[in-house]
């Protein structure tokens, strides 16, 4: 007897081929009805017998397009009398009131359209803006919501007639697929040589390949912006490139042809082959391979590369014949946001770049490359998000309550931004340090964009307490609406529980750089138990000063100098390279500076611990990027070691909150330097070990007081793999459930997140 069901599909299901698939499904089966889009995702009826209906829903869920995630499927109607249909139908969507379907974040070029990018007998053989509903762009080119052509910045291109044909086509691959386009009627990319400037290649590209392999510095657009360009191979190109982006050690990422081109001077596993190929394709940390000729001033120093595969048609006509590896570097001047429009591209890199290959697809809103690693926890290797930009964005967390629309402006640096829409929590593209107009511009754009595209007016702002950030004066600038701040380390613990879907109280272990503490001081070694609602601060590393303040940041040798200061009563006493080296006078300013706490602000930083241990140890003493102390203290040592001999620290369990005590090791790790005992490698997995000894003691003390033994990890100093792994197996093994960022960088990036759930929370 047949029957007429009636489903609703949430999730990606719309702008990624979904209705077609569907359609084509029906018709493999024999089975009448139709599906239209709306509000929530798509509707659909489907009629015929129990068992074909059901073999048909299964396949709807299990081969899926690709692009789409289906969150649920509903049966929200069943009948068995009533008309048949006749055939199946795909129906154009009404706009309904509020939409609510998730757009596709942006996707790299896709087998398909691949094959037929180099088939000479395709009409859209090396068109480089091929593309279809399984790949290309969608977040970077949408202006608003409905997701079609004419709300992209491809509405500047009609289509053509073989175009169209295939846009209305359910049996074609490029049914509905907005950005369609080919060389009769859509965008096209040209070069622009300043030395040059009269000539005009039939094959820009060819000759961009050209320029590069001859040693060039060229811009080229992508997919959310400008990359500068440089060939791998050439030390000479590279460091020029260096010179003049003003960057000087700071790693430049890979771009690959392929993986078996990655596979020459990268170990790439299982897992990373794997997320290198993904349609997202971020950026991952690779381990350096001997010997695969890649110019050493790509990354000095450090142990990885920073590696991403072609992922624009444009990449994959680029890197061929002899070219299969390039730098791949965002295309702006230091600390600027990316360059992603042509004028402002022109206006800006003329400096660095040699040569511009344009393209005039307009780019609405930029996205950076996103950046992740893979690590080892315990019995399996989890991926972890460092910078969550194209290929995530703008795909939501699910947050396990639901809040009211709200938008939280993220902290000051590696900023991003959230908005809520039901239990969705919709985190921005990384926008970058909110330090100059350029990026202030580009995160009130990604708020603007981000409400329009998600049709949230929000209701409510959450920022940082810190009183002092451009976000948090911009949240009070919103005169209209009401504002929550969110202390920057229960921010960082609710980023995490939302993540794990967590509600019930944890213990957050929160190691970090810096923020804003309710006591005024500047915190980041952090032990807090709490929930959405609430924290309290059960533990925090010992105070210290921090003379200069945010200069300490980038000198250690500041940092270790009060480290030593509060360990021994005075540096000058300890005979250390770090002070020795200092001038009379630098010692006597700096001495007083802590002693009087003058300009020297008090923090309770693992970040800076970790700096100034690098600069005890003779690792460090200025950094030329962000943390660059820590991490090359870090790349002395493997992340699944682990020292026989451990430091001594001490746990004052009477105070309130407990402190984690240094000094001892601080004291200990001197004196081994005076007497030049013990390499900075082996010093550096005896004090690392101890960290770890330092998370597992405390953590056991606040589960006997508390009874909690659930563990979140979070903050910026978790981006230490040998920290992260360890801190993971040691809690673990003492019997502790521990959760670690998956969807969410642990750094700064993820705070808007814990943001809007703690503000969310208290306003459900
Ligand atoms: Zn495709
Ligand atoms: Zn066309
Ligand atoms: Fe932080």
């Amino acid at each position: 007897m047949p029957e007429t069901r009636r489903y609703q599909i949430r999730g990606v299901v719309q702008g990624v081929g979904f209705r077609p698939f569907v359609f084509r499904t029906a018709e493999s089966h024999s089975l009448g009805g139709w599906i239209r889009n709306d509000s929530d995702g798509v509707v659909l009826e489907i009629q015929g017998n129990p068992s074909q209906l059901e073999a048909f829903i299964e396949e709807v869920r299990t081969n899926a397009p690709t692009l789409a995630r289906i969150e649920s499927v509903a049966l929200l109607e069943q009948r068995s009398n009533g008309e048949a249909f006749d055939g199946f139908a795909i129906q154009t969507s009404e706009r309904s009131a509020q939409a609510r379907t998730l757009v596709s974040p942006d996707m790299g070029v896709c087998e398909d359209c691949l094959r037929e990018l180099f088939d000479p007998a395709d009409r859209r053989h090396l068109y480089p803006y091929i593309n279809c509903t399984n790949c290309g762009p969608r977040y970077t080119i949408i202006r608003g919501v409905p997701y079609d052509r004419k709300m992209t910045t491809m509405a500047a291109f009609p289509m053509c007639e073989a175009c169209e044909r295939e846009y209305n086509d359910p049996y074609d691959r490029r049914f509905h697929a907005q950005p369609v386009a080919c060389w009769d009627c859509g965008p096209r990319v040209w070069l622009r040589d300043s030395r040059r400037p009269e000539e005009d290649p039939a094959d820009p590209i060819g000759e961009t390949a050209g320029l590069l392999r001859d040693g060039a510095i060229v811009a080229v657009k992508g997919l959310g912006g400008y990359h500068l360009m440089a060939d791998a191979r050439n030390e000479e190109a590279v460091a020029e490139l260096r010179r003049r982006k003003r960057r000087e050690e700071k790693p430049f990422a890979l771009m690959s042809a392929s993986l078996d081109a990655a596979r020459e001077y990268a170990q790439v596993d299982e897992v990373e082959a794997e997320l290198l190929s993904s349609i997202a394709r971020p950026i991952l940390l690779l381990r350096k391979r001997r010997g695969g000729g890649i110019a050493e001033s790509v990354a000095p120093g450090s142990r990885s590369w920073g590696v991403v595969l072609a992922y624009t048609p444009t990449h994959h006509l680029l890197l061929r014949d002899e070219l299969d590896t390039v730098v791949a570097t965002s295309g702006n001047v230091s600390d600027e946001p990316i360059a992603f429009e042509d004028e402002d591209a022109l206006e800006r890199l003329p400096e660095i770049a040699d040569a511009f290959l344009l393209g005039n697809r307009k780019i609405f809103t930029r996205v950076d490359d996103s950046i992740a690693r893979a690590v080892t926890l315990g019995d399996r290797t989890e991926v972890t998000p460092l910078r969550r930009a194209r290929g995530y964005t703008p795909s939501p967390v699910k947050a396990p309550f639901r809040p009211p629309p709200l938008l939280a402006v993220g902290p000051e640096l590696k900023n991003t931004v959230c908005l809520s829409r039901g239990e969705d929590l919709f985190l921005s593209h990384h926008i970058g340090d909110l330090k100059n107009e350029a990026t202030r511009r580009s995160f009130e754009h990604a708020i603007e964009s981000l409400s329009k595209l998600l049709e949230v007016q929000p209701g409510l702002i959450a920022h940082d307490s810190h009183p002092g950030y451009l976000s948090t004066a911009f949240a009070r600038e919103q005169k209209a609406l009401p504002t929550v701040a969110v202390q920057h380390h229960h921010a960082h613990m609710a980023a995490c529980m939302c993540e794990h879907g967590l509600t019930d109280p944890v213990l957050g272990v929160i190691f970090d750089g810096t923020g804003y503490g309710t006591d005024g001081k500047i915190w980041g070694g952090e032990f807090l138990v709490g929930d959405y609602g609430s924290f309290e601060r059960v533990a925090q590393l010992e105070y210290c000063r921090l003379p200069g303040g945010d200069r300490a940041v980038e000198e250690p040798f500041r940092v270790a100098l009060s480290l030593l200061q509060q360990a021994h009563g005075s540096f000058s006493e300890v005979d250390v390279p770090v002070v020795n080296e200092r001038s009379e006078q630098e010692r006597q300013v700096l001495g007083r500076m802590i002693e009087q706490g003058v300009n020297s602000p008090l923090t309770s930083s693992m970040g800076r611990l970790f700096d100034g241990i690098a600069a005890l140890l003779g690792v460090r003493e200025r950094c030329r990027y962000d943390a660059q102390a820590a991490i090359e203290l870090e790349q002395l040592i493997e992340p699944g070691a682990r020292a026989d001999r451990l430091l001594d620290w001490e746990l004052h369990r009477d105070e309130q909150p407990m402190r984690v005590d240094p000094r001892p090791l601080v004291r200990e790790l001197a004196g081994e330097v005076e007497r030049g005992a013990g390499s900075a490698a082996e010093l550096s997995l005896r004090f690392h070990s101890t960290v770890l000894d330092m998370v597992l003691r405390t953590c056991l003390e606040i589960r006997e007081r508390t009874g909690i033994a659930t563990v979140v990890l979070s903050g910026g100093v978790f981006q230490n793999e040998f920290l992260l792994r360890g801190s993971f197996e040691t809690l673990s093994e003492a019997g502790f459930l521990v959760h670690v960022h998956r969807q969410v960088p642990t750094n700064d990036g993820g705070v808007s997140l814990g943001q809007a759930a703690v503000a969310g929370w208290g306003a459900r």
